[in-house]
């Protein structure tokens, strides 16, 4: 059942407005076999503190990265030339209205994916499907490159400790990421407690507010991100309201002042040639967004993420 999984896929003649919209047009894994780089939604955002709707992330962003094509033009990457690429579908979720127990489920299927060798790029959903992501690729403390408005490192809410504000504190908690390799990039926004800011700081992490990175420039967060990460494995989240709400405005969070669309693609193309675990794209809201223009972005960062999945991973 597996022959359907070749360089030469997706099909990239047909018109890219027919058939059923899957991540990329990559084709559909009937089994979590001869494949490298596994595109997996998460459609679960039962863990939000503020406006809904990214469990509806994964099919909306499904829909528009089908826009998507495979050569990279800035760093001539094809994706599909270096690696086995599909998509493996959703994750299906039958205790949803508990977190902890719909956390398990992710833990669940990523924990197969990497049992069948697959790095998973995955397509939030809330921020909180991150730490089971973690738990299950995290054979060590990672290295952590974290795109985001937010530290998410902010303790309970509303009686729940794994809501999307804080899954990166319970990641270092749990020993899952290391703080002196860990660095959050893109944060910003008023908050009525420090709590969160101070946690990252206190724990050791490097906190980039954003107004750092429009001032000394991407090229030097992404040398300096890359000192600190090394060689170390690695795992990469991008939170979408990282970006300006200008490019973004469909999602859960939105702080105005953000990162630019440019200086996101510079961001991720200046963190090739890592060590990468996984990555994942979380956080778009379709009932928020305008024309498909957040689900647009979010696809086109999730193309950019593989190709630098690929290049990664094909190298060893
Ligand atoms: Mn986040
Ligand atoms: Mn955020």
């Amino acid at each position: 059942m597996s022959d359907y999984v070749s360089p030469s896929t997706p099909d990239m003649l047909a018109p890219r407005y027919s058939g059923l919209a899957t991540f990329m047009r990559a084709p559909i894994a009937q089994a979590l076999e001869k494949i490298d780089i596994g595109m997996v939604g998460i459609p679960y955002d039962g863990a939000l503190t503020n406006r809904p709707g990214a469990r509806h992330g994964p099919r909306e962003v499904r829909n528009q990265s089908s826009l998507m094509r495979s050569i990279n033009h800035a760093t001539r990457i094809n994706p599909y030339q270096l690696c086995r690429i599909a998509d493996v579908g959703d994750i299906p979720f039958e205790s949803a209205f508990d977190i902890e127990k719909a956390h398990d489920e992710i833990f669940n299927f990523i924990g197969e994916m990497v049992k069948a060798g697959i790095v998973p790029l995955s397509c939030g959903g809330d921020h909180s499907v991150s730490l089971p992501i973690l738990r299950a690729v995290a054979k060590q403390p990672l290295a952590f490159i974290h795109i985001d408005a937010h530290t998410d490192t902010w303790d309970s809410f509303q009686g729940s400790k794994f809501n999307h504000g804080a899954p990166f504190r319970r990641a270092h908690e749990e020993g899952l990421i290391d703080a002196t390799k860990t660095v959050q990039i893109g944060i910003r926004g008023a908050q009525n407690v420090s709590e969160g800011w101070d946690y990252s700081k206190n724990a050791g992490m490097r906190v980039v507010f954003v107004e750092e990175l429009q001032k000394r420039g991407v090229d030097e967060i992404v040398e300096e991100t890359r000192s600190i990460v090394g060689d170390a494995p690695v795992y990469l989240s991008f939170d979408i309201d990282s970006l300006d709400p200008a490019f973004a405005p469909g999602t859960g969070t939105p702080e105005i002042a953000g990162l630019t669309t440019p200086e996101a693609m510079a961001l991720i193309r200046g963190f090739r040639k890592l060590s990468y675990v996984g990555a994942d794209m979380v956080e778009v809201s379709p009932p928020f967004d305008t024309g498909g223009l957040t689900s647009m972005t979010g696809a086109t960062v999730m193309y950019e993420l593989l190709c630098v999945l690929a290049e990664a991973v094909s190298a060893g």
